[in-house]
């Protein structure tokens, strides 16, 4: 039988072994038992595994018989073998009940893999198994300076995957044909890249680590290509589509727009704004991701798109990710445009637009009239939330798509919103959410990227500290003080809380982000929550001033008129959940006070530092905890309170989420894409990979000449590591 990558298991390594690894494992063919590389090797006498190991882990380990004894047990029949292995860097006991020993023999090596347990104190094994080497064999294997540990299961362990992957290899023979490069030479030598069937031996069976490092090289480089040519190709499919040029009029809503600006643009976004202009003039669809930290106004270089495309006589639409920034959107917008903004109504121009705020909770009859003036061409520039993503939701003509947030929405969305126009809209996706190179290059790879690095001028900044309440639990009242300080001065404030409190198996509200029980720690008393920290607030520390609450179970209307009467300045404090998370823009506020900050991820409490200090005050930001300060936590929050810097915040982000969250499922599922490739550290090699990949598709033959290439795409594309692209 000839064997190729497609070949199923089942065929090569008989139906035990097969069904072990399919389902525990999710291997199911030759293609992804190679692609299964070790987690690590060991290497006898020199390795620090049995150190390293932690009661609970399940492992494999190296190591070598140093004693063996058996007793009789004293409360039992039954005999009880104890055999100490040690390897150099630790011992460790494995203990066997009933056990014929007779083939354990001092100084043997031998692979032994079990759950850590602990007995008195000492890290034990109980009834691991083990695979002993034969030092008369011919076991060759084992004479290796280097044994490679796979990620096993319980059913499948990792010698029975390192015979099966040996057993493929075929010792050497005929395993070169098996395997056909997909690489193009030119691009392995360019860039000094091992053969693939090369790497494969290499990683399956290393005779020294740099024979590792060069075979992880090379499948690294796979994985970023097959990855890149994927995106490569979606931008491509996309600019082939014509879309309708929106060009700029003078004399129309966009001059408005900028004679009625209360300030100057920055000079970011006023070259962000040609970028943008110029690209509206274009029939072939603008996708381009506009990233700007916090506060750096996004907001007027989205509007001014926007106003471009009504001038040119198409319609926008801004999907905000909640109604409170919806309705913040709409508001701002009206106030800017004036009468231009109110056409058809008595006191509107008639050469304006309308504004029309498009959000689920409309009554019938308002959403019946927004959804017509969507439909007739009235509304030039709708605002809503996931409501604009419905049916019902008809444009006559819409030209440009904003997606406020990005990070909040997923592909799906945006797509479903493109799918509105007639023609391919322009679309423009916001995120404050910082994005490191290397994610900008993949997650979101088939997007062209603005940033606005600069804050407008004239903003005060804010300070941050942590408040440990284990440690310094009288900060707490001085935290209070300074709020009260700010609020005489004629200033704002909020208290985030992570939860709304009152019910009954009340969750956090979206604590997203935040690595769940990082310290190990299950038993933690609940979240405080709004409603308790307000009435306490109320009753204690800010009795007197004027406080109100604001979160996700209150309605539409209730949160809209907390929101104005907080933006007019009536409300002195408000005590909220993340709904203020994203967007919230009330200059005046100038402290953030998060309680249990812990809860909260790096981006997010970024974002909500983010709310004070837009206008010209300066801020403060408290992250109140019980974290100790020697904590991963209490790090992590004297990280955030350490640094502004958003790029740092979330490179920062990536590390404590770890990648396979940043991707999805995917870095953890068991046939992901992307195994070797690293989002951090590999930063140089997907910048590469992406250049080849734009190379390669830049050619009317796209990979027509690399079926090799096309394949890898191919399977990529209908395996379920897919997903992780659409969860970007
Ligand atoms: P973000 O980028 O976080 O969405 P916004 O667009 O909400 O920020 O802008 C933050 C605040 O800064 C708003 O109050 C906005 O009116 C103001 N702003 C925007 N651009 C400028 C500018 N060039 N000069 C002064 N203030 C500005
Ligand atoms: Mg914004």
């Amino acid at each position: 039988m000839a064997v190729t990558l497609e070949t199923p298991l089942a065929k090569v390594l008989g139906p035990k072994t097969a069904t072990g690894m399919a389902d525990s494992l999710g291997l199911h063919t030759v293609r992804h038992l190679l692609r299964h590389y070790p987690r690590g090797y060991a290497s006898r006498g020199e390795q620090a595994d049995l150190a390293d190991v932690q009661v609970g882990d399940r492992v494999t380990v190296l190591a070598q018989i140093r004693s063996v004894t058996t007793r009789p047990m004293r409360n039992r029949r039954g005999s009880l073998t104890e055999v100490v292995v040690g390897d150099g860097s630790g011992r460790m006991k494995l203990v066997f009940f009933n056990h014929r020993h007779g083939h354990l023999k001092v100084n043997e090596w031998g692979m032994f893999a079990g759950t850590v347990g602990e007995y008195r104190g000492e890290k034990q094994f109980a009834h691991p198994d083990m695979h002993l080497m034969d030092p008369d064999g011919d076991d060759t294997d084992w004479a290796r300076a280097l044994v490679p540990i796979y990620p096993a299961s319980k059913d499948v362990s990792s010698w029975v995957i390192q015979k099966s992957v040996k057993l493929l290899l075929g010792a050497g023979g005929g395993f070169g044909e098996l395997i056909d490069d997909p690489l193009p030479e030119e691009i392995r030598s360019r860039h000094g890249l091992l053969p693939l069937a090369a790497a494969l031996l290499d990683i399956h069976r290393p005779t020294t680590m740099e024979d590792v490092e060069r075979a992880r090289r090379r499948l690294k480089w796979d994985e970023a290509l097959t990855l890149q040519l994927t995106l490569a190709a979606r931008r491509r499919a996309a600019a082939l589509e014509p879309g309708i040029a929106r060009p700029r009029k003078a004399g129309g809503l966009l001059d408005a727009v900028d004679a009625a600006l209360p300030f100057a643009l920055t000079e970011g976004q006023r070259d962000v704004g040609e970028e943008l202009a110029a690209e509206l003039d274009r029939d072939q669809p603008m996708h381009r991701l506009l990233q700007g930290e916090v506060g750096s106004g996004k907001t007027v270089v989205a509007l001014r798109a926007m106003a471009q495309v009504v001038d040119a006589g198409g319609q926008a639409a801004l999907l905000a990710p909640t109604e409170v920034l919806a309705a913040q959107h709409v508001r701002g917008i009206r106030a800017l445009l004036g009468p231009l903004g109110r056409a058809g109504e008595l006191d509107g121009d008639a050469s304006g637009t309308r504004v029309t705020l498009l959000t689920g909770s409309l009554k019938a009859a308002a959403k019946r009239q927004a959804l017509a003036e969507v439909a007739d061409g009235s509304a030039g520039i709708v605002v809503g939330t996931h409501a604009l993503l419905q049916q019902t939701v008809e444009f006559t003509d819409l030209g440009l798509v904003v997606v406020d947030e990005q990070h909040r929405f997923g592909v799906e969305q945006r797509d479903a919103l493109r799918a509105k126009g007639n023609r391919p809209p322009h679309v423009l996706v916001m995120t404050a959410t910082p994005i490191p190179r290397t994610v900008a290059m993949t997650v979101y790879g088939d997007l062209e990227i603005s940033t606005l690095r600069q804050l407008p001028s004239g903003r005060g900044g804010v300070s941050s500290s942590v408040v440990p309440l284990t440690e310094k639990p009288a900060w707490l009242d001085r935290a209070w003080e300074r709020l009260r300080e700010e609020v005489a001065a004629g200033r704002q404030a909020y208290v985030v809380c992570p939860r709304i409190g009152d019910l009954p198996g009340d969750e956090p509200e979206d604590a997203d982000g935040a690595p769940p029980e990082e310290d190990g720690r299950s038993d933690r008393r609940p979240p405080l929550a709004v409603l308790d920290v307000a009435e306490a607030l109320r009753a204690g520390p800010l009795a007197g001033l004027r406080l109100d609450v604001l979160h996700g179970r209150m309605t539409p209307e209730e949160k809209d008129g907390v929101m104005a009467a907080f933006a007019a300045g009536e409300t002195q404090v408000l005590v909220a959940t993340t709904v203020v998370e994203v967007g919230v823009d009330v200059p005046n506020a100038t402290v953030m006070v998060v309680m249990d900050a812990d809860r909260f991820g790096v981006s997010q409490l970024h974002q909500l530092r983010g709310r004070v200090a837009r206008g010209k005050h300066a801020g403060l930001c408290l992250l109140v905890t019980e974290a100790p300060t020697a904590s991963p936590t209490g790090e992590r929050l004297a990280a955030v309170a350490a640094t502004s810097d958003g790029f740092e915040l979330a490179r920062l982000d990536l590390e404590t989420r770890r990648e396979g969250d940043v991707l999805g499922a995917a870095q953890s599922g068991k046939r992901s894409g992307i195994r070797l490739l690293s989002l951090l550290a590999d930063e140089e090699l997907i910048a590469e990979a992406r250049g080849e990949a734009t190379a390669l598709l830049s050619t009317d033959r796209g990979l027509a000449d690399h079926p090799g290439l096309a394949a890898e795409v191919a399977a990529l594309a209908s395996d379920e590591r897919a997903e992780w692209l659409e969860k970007a």
